[in-house]
């Protein structure tokens, strides 16, 4: 999400008439966008844009611009704590940074807005510089969830919905301009809902599916409480939305998901991923697992490891628990310490790569459709791209086949590559029912 705010001030400022610096001696105006659902990534930033003290120092009137979460969370007091920042912007305020960046340029003052946090970010069309295959688009922006671990309703705002139609504007300009696989982006697109229309996530898919030039729909992320019937019937049915479901599990515990607020058991969890693997043959499933939540014992870390085992994920991301100030976790005593939850995501890490191995060794043989993106990047005779289930496969390949979709049979594997060469016969996957198991 991060990425496409990025890419979209970047539009923004390019229709304003700014230009993009290569380095940053050359540059006039530096702006940082944030993250904050991690104190490390906090620190990171802002350790960052310190160095650029002597930058600023050289040519007073070049402009340091502070925007994204960190923005939103900490405001004006970002402005005391970093006396050479000239702007704090929050994360609904972007629409006005041309004419802030035209105000401070005239007047030296300095300045912090982040007040629109609920507000509609108006709608209005920008050019899209984009010149990639892939497109991430926005679909709706904040999230009502408040799970007790998470920044995010605090620093992005409520859930709005975008509408409709100016989503499937924005995608067909994308396709027109030569983007073959969009993502749509959201906190939770479960819930996404059309004020005009009515329409739901699934409808949107099925409108962007009639987008001629559009190959592939993904999309991220899912909350499982919120994944309906209707909506597994479209991944089903639709042509081209990909069969790849990213639906974060956070914990196996139903003690650790109830403190978390997640509103689903471990039962419902298994049951929704049987559901969605019944409906959707080859379904590529990933997740996202957090370790150490104040309070986990060691017999819920354990249930984490068994819900691994049952749901055998395509992948995982797994993340060590960090408090965030604000939320409501952050009143519990995060009474895991730091040995232990290092130990415990070592562990999950191993039986997720294991699984990971496995599953990908069981497409040995198997024809994949690959949409090449590039060279690899560590043999620049290879190519890399992804299938429609969002895993990198790496074959050997002519240039020229960048940007077009290839028919792969799959030679060998690690936990995280597959590795293959192109066919003269068309892409296709067996299923077979997920039945392994591993022991550890
Ligand atoms: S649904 Fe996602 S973004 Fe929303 S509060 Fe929960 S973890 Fe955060």
């Amino acid at each position: 999400m991060n990425a496409l705010d990025s890419e979209r001030i970047g539009d923004m400022l390019l229709a304003a008439g700014w230009e993009h610096a290569e380095k940053e001696a050359e540059a006039d105006l530096v702006l940082f966008n944030t993250c904050c659902v991690r104190d490390s990534a906090e620190k990171r930033a802002i350790g960052r844009l310190t160095l650029l003290k002597p930058w600023k120092k050289q040519n007073p009137n070049r402009l340091l611009v502070l925007c994204g979460c960190i923005a939103q969370k900490d405001g004006a007091d970002l402005l005391e704590k970093i006396p050479f920042l000239d702007i704090v912007i929050g994360t609904r305020d972007y629409p006005s940074l041309p004419a802030l960046l035209e105000r401070v340029a005239q007047t030296s003052e300095r300045l912090a807005v982040t007040e629109h946090i609920d507000s509609q970010i108006p709608d209005i069309y920008i050019p899209r510089a984009n010149k990639s295959l892939s497109a991430f688009v926005t679909v709706m922006y904040g999230c009502d969830n408040y799970c007790s671990y998470c920044i995010v309703p605090h620093v992005r705002g409520r859930e709005v919905s975008r509408e409709k139609k100016s989503i499937i504007n924005e995608i067909r300009a994308l396709a027109k301009s030569g983007v073959k696989e969009t993502t749509l982006l959201g906190q939770n697109v479960n819930s996404y809902k059309d004020a005009e229309s009515g329409a739901d996530f699934a409808d949107l898919l099925s409108g962007v599916n009639d987008i001629s030039g559009i190959e592939r729909i993904r999309f991220t992320t899912s909350h499982p409480k919120d994944v309906s019937p209707k909506l597994i019937c479209a991944m089903a049915n639709l042509e081209h939305v990909c069969e790849h479901f990213h639906l974060p599990a956070q914990s196996g515990a139903d003690a650790v998901l109830n403190r978390m607020n997640r509103k689903y058991t471990r039962d419902d969890y298994l049951n929704l991923a049987a559901r969605i693997r019944a409906e959707i043959p080859n379904v590529v499933l990933t997740t996202d697992l957090l370790v150490g939540f104040p309070g986990e014992t060691n017999a819920d870390f354990q249930e984490t490891l068994k819900l691994c085992r049952e749901v055998r994920w395509d992948a995982a991301f797994t993340f060590i628990y960090s408090v965030r100030p604000g939320t409501a976790a952050a009143e519990y005593s995060d009474n895991v310490p730091l040995e232990v939850k290092k130990e415990r995501v070592a562990e999950l890490i191993h039986l997720q790569e294991k699984i990971s191995a496995e599953k990908n060794a069981s497409l040995i043989g198997e024809i994949l459709e690959v949409l090449v993106e590039r060279a690899s990047a560590r043999n620049p005779r290879d190519l890399a791209g992804k299938d429609r289930g969002g895993r990198t496969v790496v074959f050997a390949g002519d240039a020229m086949l960048i940007g077009k979709i290839v028919p792969v049979r799959i030679c060998r594997s690690t936990a995280h590559t597959l590795i293959g060469e192109i066919s003269s016969s068309p892409a296709h996957q067996i299923t077979t029912p997920d039945t392994q198991k591993v022991m550890l």
